[in-house]
């Protein structure tokens, strides 16, 4: 990282402002790298509930969520993810890594096999490690990939699990969930979706990709987080599967830590209300994630051909990359920079998500700066 005045994965937002805005290197930075999709961190019900709780029922659980760690809150939280996913069971998790790792690791062991697509989260790949289970990865969103797989697999005595995503967090694409739903109807192996990212985002109720694609009763099991439009912190997985309640019993990333404290889960609580009460939100992100793609189109750069959230501008290489994120928050914008090998195609990428929160003055503000600096560096 000599290349580059910044440690880019040391940046200090010193202090948030609002949702768009925080301090950075004491100065106002739009914030043009964040999982922030509907804004609602900074929401006055989800703050006001947060505070409530903490004022009547204290800060923290000290326990697990068998042990003496589960509240009456925990379990409205469960019940209100359940119907909000109109699934039977719904089982909240301390984080959403937690929730992959418990989830995956609970329904599969070392007799089984899993099928992931390749470019899945670490807490995907972690799960998978936690569990036991053989590994085989397919092609990134490739459904005819994951069925030649499979097939090779039909003789196998143990379990078989697909595990997708819903949007991938660095380059926005969206998963072809009703065609994995082909293959998995095929060959009778059940679905995890992962909709951390596509929660609250996509769908007519912002129940995610699989809603979007009118497939949600043929997907087995769907993961998420609190930590992106929520706003908050914490996992989940919902499920028809009667035998949640096993889960709950040898899912160790769920039993050997401490459970959610009462503000989280008020605060959570509130913000999912958000969520269903507010389409308007999501319309917003929409038409924000539009206003953003044409604008990086319209200065040259280098994007996907999809309208998402979630926006990669692909660079050329690292020292251009490095140049070029350093400039951006030099001027006051603030986006991810990812780096080879963990990105596709082994290009580097500065990974861009807008919010519902943005106004178009601000992503216009962004725009023109990522103009500015792609001249400058040649890029455009
Ligand atoms: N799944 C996916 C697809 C993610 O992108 C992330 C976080 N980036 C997680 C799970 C983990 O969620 P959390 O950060 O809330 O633990």
């Amino acid at each position: 990282m000599a290349a580059s005045p910044r440690n880019p994965f040391g940046v200090v937002i010193e202090r948030p402002l609002s949702a768009t805005v925080g301090i950075i290197e004491g100065r106002e930075t739009l914030l043009f790298g964040t999982n922030n999709y509907l804004g609602l961190s900074q929401s006055n019900a989800a703050r006001d509930a947060a505070i409530h709780a903490a004022q009547t029922m204290g800060v923290g659980t000290t326990g697990s969520r068998i042990a003496n760690g589960t509240f009456g809150l925990h379990q409205k939280l469960e019940h209100a993810l359940a119907k909000v996913f109109q699934r039977k069971h719904a089982m909240i998790f301390s984080t959403g890594y937690q929730a992959n790792l418990g989830t995956i690791s609970a329904l599969v062991n070392k007799d089984d096999t899993l099928f992931l697509d390749a470019d899945s989260h670490a807490s995907i790949y972690d799960g998978a490690r936690l569990s036991g289970a053989q590994i085989i990865r397919f092609r990134h969103n490739d459904p005819a990939d994951l069925e030649k797989r499979i097939a090779r697999t039909s003789n196998s005595t143990g379990a078989r699990l697909i595990i997708a995503e819903g949007i991938y967090s660095m380059t926005g694409n969206i998963a072809p969930l009703k065609e994995f739903v082909e293959v998995k109807k095929r060959h009778n192996v059940p679905l995890l979706v992962d909709e951390a990212h596509s929660f609250g985002v996509l769908g007519a109720h912002g129940r995610g990709v699989a809603e979007m694609q009118n497939c949600e009763a043929d997907i087995d099991f769907i993961v998420g987080t609190f930590s992106k439009s929520l706003g908050t912190v914490g996992g989940y997985c919902v499920t028809n599967h009667d035998e949640i309640d096993l889960i709950r019993l040898c899912s160790r990333p769920y039993m050997f830590t401490a459970s959610l404290p009462p503000e989280i889960i008020a605060a959570t609580l509130a913000a999912l209300e958000e969520i269903e009460t507010k389409p308007e939100l999501r319309e917003k992100l929409q038409k924000n994630a539009a206003r953003l793609h044409e604008g990086f189109k319209s200065v040259g750069l280098n994007t996907s051909n999809f309208i998402s959230p979630v926006i990669a501008v692909t660079l050329e290489d690292i020292p251009q990359a490095l140049a070029f994120w350093n400039a951006l928050l030099a001027a006051g914008v603030y986006v991810n920079l990812s780096l080879p090998p963990a990105t596709p195609d082994n290009r580097p990428l500065l990974r861009c998500s807008v919010m519902a929160a943005h106004s178009f003055d601000e992503i216009d503000r962004a725009v023109e700066t990522f103009g500015t600096i792609a001249k400058e560096l040649q890029v455009a």
